[in-house]
């Protein structure tokens, strides 16, 4: 779910934060902002596909990661975290259940689109859905890794979107039936 993404972001964007903490809340944030990104696509394209580059990212994060190293500022520290929190995303979408707004009925073995294979990546469902309890397990994993680096409002942060992922998780398998019936009365 979205905000594992964001919370693995952040833990991303931790390595940043302890090898320059002058920028560390910078790296933080640019991090989940990274995490966050490719979901995007839901709204503005093919979900796991417009915006989600498991390979690509790659290819983007990794000279990121050198530029930051060579000449290290805020915008070279912001890009590195962003580009390997978003690329980490779209990889780990294939770790995850199919693209599909109600998971659990497995129709679909997609996961996420490789635009270097040009094919869509099956499926593993290590967790089952977005929102699934193993997924909100990995939120719970990564935010306590996250707790032990950030400080200050990004302590917040971690704690807002573990919150988040709870409620999220406890009325996943309902959004769905709410969401048709608003259609439907619209
Ligand atoms: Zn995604």
């Amino acid at each position: 779910m979205a905000t594992t993404h964001a919370l693995a972001g952040i833990v991303v964007a931790s390595v940043a934060a302890l090898l320059v903490p002058d920028h560390a809340t910078t790296a933080l944030l640019a991090g989940a902002a990274g995490g966050l990104f490719p979901d995007l696509d839901a709204v503005v394209g093919t979900h796991r596909k417009t915006l989600h580059f498991p390979a690509y990212g790659w290819v983007v994060a990794v000279p990121a990661v050198g530029l930051a190293v060579l000449v290290t500022g805020p915008w070279s520290v912001a890009l590195a975290c962003f580009t390997t929190a978003a690329a980490f995303h779209a990889l780990s979408d294939w770790a995850e259940g199919g693209v599909e707004w109600r998971g659990w009925e497995r129709n679909t073995d997609r996961a996420v689109y490789c635009h270097l294979t040009g094919e869509w990546l099956t499926a593993k469902r290590w967790v089952r859905y977005d929102g699934a309890p193993e997924d909100l397990l990995c939120s719970a994993v990564l935010a306590g890794v996250a707790l032990l680096v950030v400080s200050g409002l990004t302590r917040w942060l971690v704690v807002g979107l573990l919150a988040v992922g709870t409620v999220y998780t406890l009325v996943r398998r309902r959004v769905p039936g709410v969401v048709d019936r608003l259609r439907a009365r619209t």
